[in-house]
């Protein structure tokens, strides 16, 4: 009922071919390849078509209702993990590129619903870097070296490292070294979508 209230004060477009009705809907998401293991981190697919319609939605416009939908349909996929991991942390945002809603942070809160674990904004970045695009891959290791700190010890914790896109790693490669200096037993990294 108050879900019917909702649509009718504010109607929802699907984010992949603009139908009315929800935020993403059945026939696109079944589109989407699923929630699974990609070489070395969970993804519900290759950044593309509408997952990158769905992050770009939620980082530029600040608009997460299709983000939430896919963490809703995949649900018992994105459960399997559960016994892996007992914290959820999200990368952190560069400082100078905040923005007023920080879609990374609501993607690992929408995940500790799911999987019922906490979330520990736990990294953060000492420094700002340049955008890694268009870097060679050592030049990406050296703009990123020592670039995320870790406020609290994480000893003995299975932690889950969560952002949006991966595009060569190098940002969940550096951040999971850090995880682990702090103590973290294991760091399993789970992004939205993978750009191949
Ligand atoms: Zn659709």
């Amino acid at each position: 009922m108050l879900s019917n209230i909702k649509d009718l004060l504010y109607p929802s477009k699907c984010i992949g071919c603009g139908v009315w009705g929800r935020a993403l809907c059945d026939r696109c998401l079944s589109k989407i390849e699923g929630f699974k293991l990609y070489k070395d981190m969970f993804a519900f697919g290759l950044y593309e078509g509408v997952l990158k319609e769905l992050v770009h939605s939620a980082k530029y416009l600040g608009y997460a209702e299709p983000l939430k939908e896919l963490v809703l349909a995949f649900r018992s996929d994105i459960e399997g993990i559960k016994s892996k991991v007992d914290l959820i942390v999200p990368v952190p945002e560069d400082p100078s590129r905040r923005r007023i809603f920080n879609h990374v942070l609501y993607f690992a809160k929408l995940l500790g619903l799911v999987l019922d674990l906490g979330v520990s904004v736990s990294l953060y970045k000492v420094r700002s870097t340049p955008p890694q695009v268009g870097l060679g891959k050592s030049d990406r290791e050296n703009n990123l070296r020592g670039a995320f700190s870790a406020k609290e010890s994480l000893e003995g914790r299975r932690v889950l490292l969560v952002d949006d896109v991966s595009t060569t790693g190098t940002t969940l490669e550096e951040c999971s070294r850090v995880l682990l200096e702090s103590g973290a037993l294991e760091v399993q990294r789970l992004v939205v979508a993978v750009n191949p």
